[in-house]
């Protein structure tokens, strides 16, 4: 493998589904990690109460240790509490604790409460921390939370599980992405679409991928996500697929997802 090409500029990614379950963390975590191996610099940013993406990049998030609750409140910079992931040294995470649980209420009522993770990421301390990728983990849900994610974003990556009605719940993540373009981030836009726990021996597979290429053309990407019981093992262990089992399927597919996302670059962005 030869090294990704670094972007033009920084690259902030939101990952986001309001449906739980579909590989949205998975994605986040094998995506980041694919993307440092291959030569990059990349921030995961743990968004979901559950800190799943924290465990799976094996960063401490005990209730307690300074996250991004912290971060989302302004009593921390985002360069105090990015650590430094188990899987590389040019990755880092931004560890959830389950604080940010009450976050989602408390944010009703503070300043610019849709914009708190935009501030939080200060370009400058990200210039100067030489990111190259920032990756947001949304919850599963629409709340403030994601509308954070999305204000703060240039692009959304949605992961699609390979499944009937994959398609039926995304209405009203679309809506909410056209409400936040309109409203409070012109910039935003649904770069990247990625298949996930596809089972090729199934009808339905094909089925569900000729049905979100047709509704996201090219913004799908043309790798697939192979369902494979090693990829949901990896997290048990604090790892990503790409350290638990390097050579399996499951690790290239992520590789390959991120050279397409790497080397398509951004202008997609707005499409
Ligand atoms: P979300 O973050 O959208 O809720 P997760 O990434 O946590 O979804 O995935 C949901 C479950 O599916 C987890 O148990 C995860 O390990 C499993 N999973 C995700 N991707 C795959 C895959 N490609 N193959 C098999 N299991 C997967
Ligand atoms: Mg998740």
């Amino acid at each position: 493998t030869h090294p990704l090409p670094r972007p033009d500029r920084r690259r902030i990614m939101t990952v986001a589904n309001q449906k739980g379950g579909v590989g949205k963390t998975t994605s986040t975590v094998n995506l980041a990690a694919a993307l440092a191996v291959q030569g990059l610099k990349v921030l995961v940013v743990d968004l979901d109460p559950q800190g799943n993406a924290s465990t799976a990049l094996g960063v401490n998030h005990n209730s307690g240790v300074p996250s991004v609750y912290e971060l989302l409140l302004g009593r921390v910079g985002v360069a105090e509490v990015a650590a430094t992931s188990t899987q590389s040294e040019r990755l880092a995470c931004v560890p959830a604790t389950i604080d940010l649980a009450g976050a989602e209420v408390e944010l009703v009522t503070m300043v610019a409460r849709e914009a708190r993770l935009r501030q939080a990421l200060n370009p400058e301390v990200l210039d100067e921390l030489d990111y190259d990728y920032v990756l947001i983990d949304c919850p599963p849900s629409l709340g403030l939370l994601t509308v954070n994610a999305l204000v703060a974003a240039h692009e959304v990556v949605i992961p699609i599980q390979c499944e009937y009605y994959a398609l039926e719940g995304l209405g009203q993540l679309l809506k909410n992405i056209e409400l936040v373009q309109a409203h409070l981030n012109p910039n935003l836009g649904i770069s990247t679409v990625l298949l996930t726990m596809y089972d090729g021996r199934t009808k339905l597979a094909e089925q569900v991928t000729e049905e979100v290429r047709g509704y996201f053309g090219d913004r799908a990407l043309r790798t697939v996500i192979p369902r494979s019981v090693k990829i949901s093992e990896a997290p048990g262990y604090g790892q990503t697929i790409l350290s638990y089992d390097p050579g399996s399927r499951g690790s290239m597919s992520y590789l390959d997802a991120a050279r397409e996302i790497a080397e398509r670059g951004t202008e997609r962005e707005t499409a």
